[in-house]
């Protein structure tokens, strides 16, 4: 569906309509739309706090990029020569940094923090060049997961810094900026490399003010090669036949799986069409039919011998308020959205289909943190998802791990449903001003699923541009 506001706002003559009239004029985001492009360029400016245990990592990550890497040269910061990296990391004074200079990404070791007073480490590092940032720059602090901080202190001190970056995000978004903060729990912070990348690349274009945790997880044996990493991987993706599932399925391929498109009997010329464009398979079903768990079971044993990737991504509105709403339009949303999903890992598991290391990705969505007018059996249902995804993480086995997504407003079939003021409202009501792309929700669903994202399981990664509802 096309945004016409956004579509007009960037044009030269609309440009200066919108500006007379003080509108927000929402800017074209940079999307990972070049194969094989670096995942960053430009100038990045790094530091650390003293003490910080995630430096090496980050500065190996960056080494690795094609930027051009400065650090700032305060007292109270980590100096530029203290910091190991293949790329040589210039000092750089605050005072010597013009106005026009722009800064593709300012990336910040914070985990050194452990008092409330230790926090100015991070004014002193983003308040002088903060408005250097340029258009669709990134902002990325990496953090000590609160929750496994040794005091009470550091544990505010570092869940400070969530408000912190969210505050960021907000001030910088209308520049199409993003920011975020990665948490590691003590020990795991050679577990950053894959959300760091993924923060820092335009593949997280619609992603800003969230918080993602990693924690400590083996390694993988052989070096990944990022612009394929789910080469030899088996994938499904549910409702795979447009919209959201289509982006999934397609990005998937793109980054290496051979993917089997799920979607109703009734979409299934959609989606083989999908399918074909990617060399892929389709299973036309419906996953709430009673041996559906049973069916995809035996499809990925007999066909493929496993299965690395599942996608739970079908899932439908049935809007009404509460006291209006019929009870089918509650038991067939909740049994799609939510009670399927389970069914069919309990099949999966009960049968040994999943492969070591495995990846579950479910889709929930903003609505199921914030919940809204009309929607209470599908925020039940998207709130139910992210219960699912925080308890099954605790007890997962081999190397697997689950996540969700949880989208804002994209621009699908679902979306181009909803009455235009309340649309547009959705759309505006985010700190970038504008929808997100199914290629978005698919990018942080390709994250998820990387063998390089092993630290990362049990999170609920928001993909709403920072939409001012919710946390
Ligand atoms: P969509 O365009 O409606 O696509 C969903 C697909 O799932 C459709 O092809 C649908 O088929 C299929 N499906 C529904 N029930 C199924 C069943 N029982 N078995 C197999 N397939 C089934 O939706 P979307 O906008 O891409 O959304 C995809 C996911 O993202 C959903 O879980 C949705 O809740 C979530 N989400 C979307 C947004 C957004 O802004 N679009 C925001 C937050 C979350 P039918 O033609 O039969 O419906």
């Amino acid at each position: 569906m096309s945004d016409l506001y956004h579509k007009v706002s960037n044009s030269p003559v609309g440009r200066s309509v919108v500006s007379a009239l003080n509108l927000p004029a929402p800017v074209v985001l940079e999307r990972h739309n070049r194969p094989n492009a670096p995942f960053l360029e430009g100038e990045v400016l790094v530091s650390a706090a003293p003490g910080g245990k995630a430096i090496e990592t980050i500065c190996s990550v960056l080494g690795a990029s094609t930027a051009s890497l400065f650090a700032l040269d305060q007292k109270t910061l980590v100096p530029a020569g203290e910091m190991k990296s293949k790329t040589k990391i210039s000092p750089l004074k605050a005072d010597a940094i013009d106005a026009k200079r722009r800064f593709k990404a300012l990336v910040f070791d914070a985990t050194g923090i452990t008092t409330t007073e230790d926090l100015k480490a991070v004014y002193e590092f983003f308040h002088p060049v903060i408005r250097n940032v340029g258009k669709c720059g990134r902002v990325v602090i990496i953090g000590t997961e609160p929750s496994a901080c040794a005091t009470p202190a550091m544990a505010a001190s570092q869940k400070a810094l969530e408000g912190f970056i969210r505050s960021v995000a907000k001030e910088t978004g209308k520049k199409g900026v993003t920011a975020q903060v990665i948490y590691a729990t003590p020990g795991s912070e050679n577990q950053i490399e894959s959300p760091l990348r993924f923060f820092l690349s335009p593949r997280s274009a619609y992603v800003s003010g969230q918080a993602i945790s990693v924690s400590k997880a083996a390694k993988p044996k052989s070096a990944l090669d990022w612009n394929a990493p789910l080469n030899g991987k088996v994938a499904l993706v549910t409702g795979a036949s447009r919209g959201i599932g289509e982006a999934i399925a397609k990005t998937l391929a793109r980054d290496g799986a051979h993917v089997v498109c799920l979607d109703v009997p009734q979409a299934k010329e959609a989606l083989e069409s999908v399918a074909t464009s990617i060399g892929g398979n389709t299973l036309a079903l419906d996953i709430t039919e009673p041996n559906a768990p049973e069916v995809i079971s035996s499809y990925f044993k007999e066909k493929f011998g496993g299965l690395d990737i599942v996608v739970h991504n079908a899932g439908i509105t049935r809007d009404k308020t509460l006291g209006r709403m019929p009870d089918h339009f509650w038991d067939l949303l909740i049994d799609i959205n939510l009670s399927s999903e389970e069914r069919i890992n309990d099949a999966l598991f009960a049968n040994e289909v999943f492969n070591k290391n495995a990846r579950i990705v479910c889709v929930s969505s903003i609505s199921g943190i914030a919940g809204n007018v009309g929607q209470s059996n599908y925020a039940a249902s998207k709130s139910g998802v992210i219960g699912y995804v925080e308890s099954l993480s605790k007890q997962l086995k081999g190397g697997i791990t689950i996540n969700a997504v949880a989208p804002g407003f994209i621009e699908t079939q679902m979306t181009a449903a909803i009455p235009f003021m309340i649309r547009e409202a959705g759309r505006r009501m985010n700190s970038l001003n504008q929808g997100g792309q199914p290629e978005d929700v698919a990018e942080a669903i390709a994250f998820f699923s990387s063998p390089a994202s092993q630290g990362v399981n049990g999170n609920v990664l928001r993909v709403c541009g920072q939409s001012l509802i919710g946390k």
